[in-house]
């Protein structure tokens, strides 16, 4: 089969690989949907997790099941299925005590792309298929579906990590297609203000339709002062969903004791993050961070897409440019890495 590949750190290609092979508990998937993501543009281009040799890339995917190891319950050849960018061990120790997604060692329920061939081939193996497929709902938009695998499930763990319960001041650093849906998540789990950071207008736009209250444009000025001048004070919580090493020392700036901030952010260079030392209270002010790669499997992703059915969240409204064709993942990929000004999300469509 052919896929397209990290080749080494900065090179990218097409390869041709033997089809995988099907475990009792797995499953092969051919894509009917998929997307690039911004860490598939660290992974080759920062050499974020190092280097990769030959590896297909791509972890965002809807797919049609061909084939189902022995042991698989619940799917069977010819479902068409909601994939989890993330696929841990479900019967792991790491499971077992909440951190499924550090099944087998830190970040190791990120599999594909990462430890294994990724999604962008004409097949894909999935581990734990019981565990991490879903069946994909009746009618639902192949976009919507295919941000079910990522942007939906990593922008609403940045609201779990950061905590946000109803009433508070939110500040939401970055939105791209990740902090967008932190946006989303923010606003469903009650938020009262929602200040969204970021600089392109279209993205600005989608904030404040999924429920930001003011957006802050970070090129236009210090956002810190921004925020706490827009907010009266500090914020109560943060998601980062954007920026870079700094950005903690920001966010830290800007909120309370007592705070939260939720990191989704990959942070793709550099050695240290900073945090001020006086503003975090001498470490004593309990302002609170915690960063985290989103959590994956089926149960998420039922429940996610249940919020796309039932009209509460629109993750279609995240797709920018649609493709069609698996070729496409690679102009795809390289609109990613590139950021052009009208981009949110690019989709590629394999009919
Ligand atoms: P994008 O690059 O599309 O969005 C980044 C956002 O951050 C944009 O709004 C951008 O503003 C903003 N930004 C950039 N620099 C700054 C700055 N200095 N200060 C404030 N805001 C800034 O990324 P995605 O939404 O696709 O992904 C966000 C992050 O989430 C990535 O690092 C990605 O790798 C990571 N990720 C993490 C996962 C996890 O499980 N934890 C899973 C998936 C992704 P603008 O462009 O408007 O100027
Ligand atoms: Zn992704």
């Amino acid at each position: 089969m052919k896929g397209f590949a990290m080749l080494k750190i900065g090179e990218t290609g097409w390869i041709t690989k033997d089809t995988p092979a099907c475990g009792p508990l797995d499953a092969i998937c051919k894509p009917l949907a998929l997307a690039p993501c911004t860490s598939d543009v660290h992974t080759v281009w920062a050499g974020a997790i190092g280097d990769r040799r030959d590896m297909i890339l791509g972890h965002e995917a809807v797919g049609e099941v061909v084939e189902v190891g022995s042991l698989v319950r619940d799917f069977k050849v010819g479902d068409k299925v909601l994939v989890s960018a993330i696929t841990p061990d479900w019967s792991s120790f790491a499971a077992q005590e909440n951190y499924a997604m550090h099944s087998g060692g830190m970040l190791s329920g990120w599999k594909f792309s990462n430890f294994k061939d990724g999604v962008f081939g004409e097949y894909f193996h999935v581990n734990d298929a019981d565990g991490n497929l879903a069946l994909l709902p009746e009618g639902m938009d192949l976009g919507a579906a295919c941000m079910v695998s990522d942007m939906v499930p990593t922008g609403f763990h940045g609201a779990e990590l950061a905590d946000i319960q109803y009433g508070d001041n939110v500040a939401v650093i970055g939105i791209g297609p990740v902090g967008l849906m932190g946006v989303a998540a923010a606003a469903i789990r009650g938020a009262a203000n929602i200040y969204a950071v970021g600089s392109r207008k279209n993205c600005a736009d989608l904030a404040l339709e999924f429920g930001a209250t003011k957006i802050v444009n970070y090129r236009e000025g210090d956002i810190i002062e921004q925020i706490l001048d827009l907010n009266h004070g500090p914020v109560d919580k943060i998601i980062i969903a954007g920026g870079d090493n700094d950005t903690f020392d920001q966010a830290i700036r800007m909120l309370k004791p007592g705070g939260k901030i939720g990191n989704v952010n990959y942070l793709g260079e550099g050695d240290y993050v900073k945090i001020p030392r006086v503003e975090w209270g001498c470490g004593m002010g309990h302002k609170y961070i915690a960063g985290g790669l989103m959590p994956g499997g089926r149960a998420r992703s039922e429940k996610l897409a249940r919020l796309v059915t039932a009209n509460r969240i629109h993750p279609e409204k995240l797709i920018t440019h649609t493709f069609h064709g698996l070729e496409n993942v690679e102009p795809a990929l390289m609109l990613m890495k590139d950021k052009p000004k009208d981009l949110i999300k690019p989709l590629v469509i394999i009919d």
